[in-house]
């Protein structure tokens, strides 16, 4: 049965309402209705509840159909308004038209009256429905569908007008822009549902510490940005450390806790910028910074602009680097901890700028992986290692040599067939080449990741989990890897003798690994009281400054002559047959 029809009449005569409610009612209508005849009861009814039509008589003693109309459109309702009338002429029936009435009936003709509500009914509920999808497609525009935050667009607008507001007032307002710490590694390793119900709780969680007045946005993938009003630099950081605190709680998702960080970069108005993409282009600068120095947030200086541009010319450095011979790798030692013998070595690769100095890799290989110059950079260093593994095993030094590599390698299709010629070149087993890589190298892409780690894995090339214990992986994930080894992050390993969770973390890792027929190495030891932890603990092998700082080919023979842990005999011997 449907719903009544809730009717306002706006009538001096209740038997004329009871007139059109008869009539409305022959029609198949079930009417609930009220009757007023002033301009005050009118609006009184209207904001007591909502009408789907006005009836209206033309002309009463305190009132008339103009005003009704009048009242109407001030209302911003969008009600239908049929007038019912005497006596009114075309004239005035084509007035009201234009007024805004959607119909004019005469009282002799009643009969035009349902068929007339039906049109009018209908074409209020299109009007309505054309409503809401402006309204959705409005929403869409500058809404993001999964958290149902500003998007960039309505972010940039209102981050414009704020500005004409502040520059107008004299006030100040800042803009933050956050990035999440370890986002891709959530949706990779848990799916894209987890990383999305961690997205839908960002909003949420920096509301429970802004104002109200303040803007949160998503600005795409796992940026936000947060607008401030009426705020300078002490408030912005107060506000950024705020944050920070906050995002220190671990995200709970379907009963898993999941620490998610965020790095946040800050710019002021005007002191940065008085137009929206200036400011925003600047937050971002700042939480680059603030993402690359570990601060949490940074606040925009002009230098991380020279700090970007510096990176375009290093990055253009880079391009010619392999070319005319700028890198070079250094060598650090891996022990066995059973024998107390040199294993191996692991490849650093350096970098000689002809006026830079030597720079580090930490500064060079993330703008490689960026600058698209990773594989050839990757395969140099395969070639240089491979060729240096081979000298020594000439010298009957047999050494195993680590090569590092980044998340684009295991990507590449080629690599297996790139290595397993270099193997054959240098004329060298494929358990002399250990091939490391990081957690989060795997996570970029672990589908395309497992297929050529298995394929390296079948030609028998030994492969270690690098940085153990800094990603989200467990150990029974590695399991399902074909690695042989992993190597337990050196942040672990330093803390060790000062925090006692550090140092249980790193003595069960070791336990399950075990169980798991995983060899362990610990990198980073640098001291004594460590390596001596460690060797009780029965870890497997160990790096670090204790044993050797990485060193030249040369520097590595010097050592390998006054080790404890080198077999000088063979050592000495071979010195004299290496270049
Ligand atoms: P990593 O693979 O974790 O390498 C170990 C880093 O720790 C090296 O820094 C090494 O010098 C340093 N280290 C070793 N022992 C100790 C210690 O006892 N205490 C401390 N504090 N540090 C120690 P380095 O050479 O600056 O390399 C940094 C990172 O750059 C490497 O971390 C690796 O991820 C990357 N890298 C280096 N060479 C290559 C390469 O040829 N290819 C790729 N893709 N990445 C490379
Ligand atoms: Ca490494
Ligand atoms: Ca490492």
């Amino acid at each position: 049965m449907p719903s009544p029809l809730r009717v306002l009449f706006i009538e001096d005569s209740e038997e004329d309402k009871l007139l059109l409610i008869r009539e409305l009612e022959r029609g198949g209508y079930q009417v609930n209705s009220e009757r007023v005849d002033t301009e005050s009861a009118m609006r009184a009814a209207l904001r007591k509840q909502s009408w789907d039509l006005v009836i209206t008589d033309y002309n009463m003693p305190d009132f008339s159909a103009p005003v009704v109309l009048a009242v109407l459109r001030e209302s911003g309702i969008d009600l239908p308004c049929i007038i019912v009338t005497g006596s009114q002429g075309e004239e005035t029936a084509v007035a009201t038209m234009k007024a805004g009435a959607h119909d004019f009936i005469l009282k002799g003709n009643l009969s035009r009256l349902v068929p007339a509500v039906a049109r009018e009914l209908k074409e209020a509920e299109l009007r309505q429905e054309q409503k809401r999808t402006e309204r959705a497609i409005q929403h869409l525009a500058y809404y993001d569908t999964l958290t149902d935050l500003p998007n960039r667009t309505l972010l940039q607008d209102r981050l414009q007008q704020a500005i004409l507001a502040a520059r107008r007032d004299k006030r100040t307002l800042a803009l933050l822009v956050m990035d999440l710490d370890r986002f891709k590694e959530i949706n990779n390793i848990l799916g894209h549902h987890y990383g999305d119900l961690v997205l839908q709780q960002v909003g949420p969680r920096l509301r429970e510490v802004l104002r109200e007045s303040d803007t949160v946005a998503r600005l795409g993938g796992d940026e936000f940005a947060v607008l401030l009003l009426s705020i300078g630099l002490d408030g912005a950081i107060l506000a950024a450390e705020k944050i920070l605190r906050h995002f220190l709680t671990p995200f709970v998702v379907d009963c898993l806790s999941l620490e998610v960080g965020t790095s946040i970069g800050i710019s002021l108005f005007p002191e940065h910028g008085d137009d929206a993409n200036t400011l925003l282009r600047r937050a971002d600068m700042a939480m680059y910074e603030a993402k690359q120095q570990s601060t949490g947030y940074a606040v925009y200086s002009p230098q991380h602009e020279r700090h970007n541009s510096s990176h375009l010319i290093l990055m253009g450095d880079l391009r010619h680097a392999i070319d005319r011979n700028e890198l070079f790798l250094q060598y650090q030692p891996k022990v066995d901890l059973r024998s107390r013998s040199i294993i191996g070595v692991e490849a650093l690769v350096r970098w000689q700028h002809p006026s830079r100095g030597t720079v580090p890799p930490d500064q060079f290989i993330p703008l490689s992986e960026q600058g698209g110059l990773i594989k050839p950079l990757t395969l140099w260093v395969l070639k240089a290692a491979l060729s240096q593994c081979h000298a020594w095993h000439q010298a009957g030094l047999k050494l195993s040599v680590a090569v590092n590599l980044s998340a684009r390698n295991l990507q590449d299709p080629q690599l297996p067939d790139q290595v397993a010629r270099l193997l054959h070149a240098y004329d060298l087993g494929p358990g002399w080449l250990h091939l490391e890589i990081t957690e989060s190298v795997i996570m970029a892409d672990p589908t395309r990741a497992m297929e050529i780690l298995n394929q390296l894995s079948k030609m028998e090339v030994h492969l270690s989990i690098d940085d153990f214990g800094t990603g989200y992986s467990s150990l029974g994930y590695l399991k399902k890897l074909p690695v042989d080894e992993i190597k337990i992050d050196k942040s672990f390993v330093k803390e060790m003798a000062v925090e006692k969770d550090d140092a249980m973390i790193v003595r069960s890792t070791i336990d399950l690994a075990h169980n798991l027929g995983l060899k362990v190495v610990a990198e980073g030891i640098e001291t004594q009281e460590i390596y001596d932890r460690l060797v009780a603990w029965g870890c497997d092998a160990a790096q670090g400054y204790y044993i050797s700082r990485p060193v030249s080919p040369a520097d590595l023979l010097g050592w390998l002559a006054d080790s404890p842990w080198a077999n000088k005999k063979s050592a000495s011997e071979d010195e004299s047959r290496i270049t």
